[in-house]
């Protein structure tokens, strides 16, 4: 039987931060995820999606040790466009450009690929010695008492802890274990992801077109074999969107580029497609006895305003700074009680506003999609507000 101070399930984006965070601040941790992580873009089952990082997580990647070794990988990204191209021929009719120097003398946020990421962050575990990371083997249960947790792996062993984190995404097992039900949304909807070259350079702008089935997102990597290069969220409804991966690469190239509304000229896929399942979903609570819940155990939303894994980020600094007020306290009623306070409202309104722009951006309807278009101008023409929903959108509260 080991004693560590944290317990994390789920060596998924969110359980890796966790645990370079909570080891580089001295704690001893356990992490366990019974897939093994992959670490290079060519194998099969690799994670080819980007996470667009907000300043806010990037200011905790740092504080995990994880910023210095991603900085050379990352692209900022200085202007956010909104194109409404819901009109009768999918061309841009409304074209909105947020700029972070509007806010800020830094980028909104920095893009890199997921699987780059857990390269990284494996890397950094492995240089902290008060982290033990178990690939291979899951969480299977646990016995909580008010001063520890009792944990069982899927391998057998168990250990003793004072704090369970549960990373261990939507269908979190430690969730279950807790007796914590969750709500969910499904949208019918899909996302298609994939990289794209494309003719004209992206300038480090995020590219949102909207017209109907949901937002077609460009966002910008490194340039690929010497062309400018964007990562692709395209979402559809969900027949659709499995029509569209299935398309030969010359069918795809074309429709992609017509549903870009050609804004970064001729798209070229420059990666293998791959499709998920769109939904919202919130837990019905945060904590239950030596338990925390963080991102995607927590909460899920669709991938609109590069939202999802930030907040994870944000749940898992709320914990880290009680964790650090109150060494003694770790894992505790108290403690957990104000992680719960901290995050519940901030969760609620993220998860709402998402869940709304994303009908507003899914709309058939050529009278919704007039409303939606002119919803954008009237928006952006109203400077304190554009700013404030700038500000809100990086994380700063309502
Ligand atoms: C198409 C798309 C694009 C996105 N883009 C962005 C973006 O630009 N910016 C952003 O902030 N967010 C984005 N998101 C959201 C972001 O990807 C997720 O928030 C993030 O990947 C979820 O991370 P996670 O670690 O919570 O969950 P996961 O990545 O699902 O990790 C959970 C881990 O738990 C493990 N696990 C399962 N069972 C057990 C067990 N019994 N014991 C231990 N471990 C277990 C799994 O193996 C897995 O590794 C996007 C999401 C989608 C779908």
């Amino acid at each position: 039987m080991t004693d560590v101070d944290i317990f994390i399930s789920g060596g998924g984006v969110a359980g890796l931060t966790a645990a370079a965070a909570f080891g580089a601040a001295g704690f001893s941790v356990v992490i366990a995820d019974p897939a093994p992580p992959i670490t290079d873009a060519s194998t099969e089952g690799a994670d080819l999606r980007t996470t667009a990082f907000l300043q806010p997580a990037r200011d905790f990647l740092d504080r995990a040790g994880l910023w210095p070794r991603l900085v050379a990988h990352a692209t900022p990204l200085q202007v956010m466009r909104i194109v409404d191209a819901g009109g009768a021929e999918p061309i841009p009719r409304v074209t909105k450009d947020f700029n972070a120097a509007d806010i800020s003398d830094l980028p909104f946020g920095w893009n890199l690929p997921n699987w780059l990421l857990r390269r990284e962050m494996v890397a950094r575990i492995a240089e902290l010695p008060n982290v033990d990371f178990r690939s291979g083997v899951g969480f299977k249960s646990m016995l909580t008492r008010t001063a520890h947790a009792r944990v069982t792996l899927t391998d057998g062993t168990s250990l003793t802890t004072r704090l369970v984190i549960g990373a261990d995404g939507r269908g979190s097992p430690v969730r279950q274990a807790a007796g914590i039900d969750a709500q969910t949304t499904r949208y019918g909807q899909k996302a298609v992801t994939f990289a794209v070259t494309h003719a004209a350079p992206h300038d480090n702008i995020s590219t949102e077109v909207h017209r109907s089935g949901g937002p077609f997102t460009l966002v910008p990597l490194p340039d690929h074999e010497g062309k400018p290069c964007s990562a692709v969220v395209w979402m559809e409804d969900g027949a659709e969107a499995t029509r569209l991966a299935a398309l030969s690469e010359d069918d795809f190239n074309a429709e992609a580029t017509a549903r870009s509304a050609g804004v970064n000229g001729d798209l070229t896929l420059a990666s293998r497609r791959m499709v998920w399942p769109i939904i919202s979903q919130t837990a019905d609570a945060l904590t239950a006895e030596r338990t925390a819940l963080v991102a995607e155990a927590a909460h899920v939303m669709p991938p609109i305003g590069a939202q999802g894994l930030n907040m994870s980020l944000a749940d898992l600094a709320a914990l880290l700074d009680l964790a650090e007020a109150d060494r003694d306290g770790l894992g505790g009623t108290a403690m957990l009680d104000a992680y719960a306070r901290k995050r519940h409202t901030d969760i609620r309104l993220r998860v709402k506003g998402i869940d709304l722009l994303n009908r507003a951006s899914q709309a058939e309807n050529p009278l919704l999609r007039d409303l939606r278009a002119k919803g954008v101008e009237a928006l952006y023409g109203l400077t304190p507000l554009r700013k404030q929903i700038m500000k809100l959108g990086l994380g700063a509260k309502g």
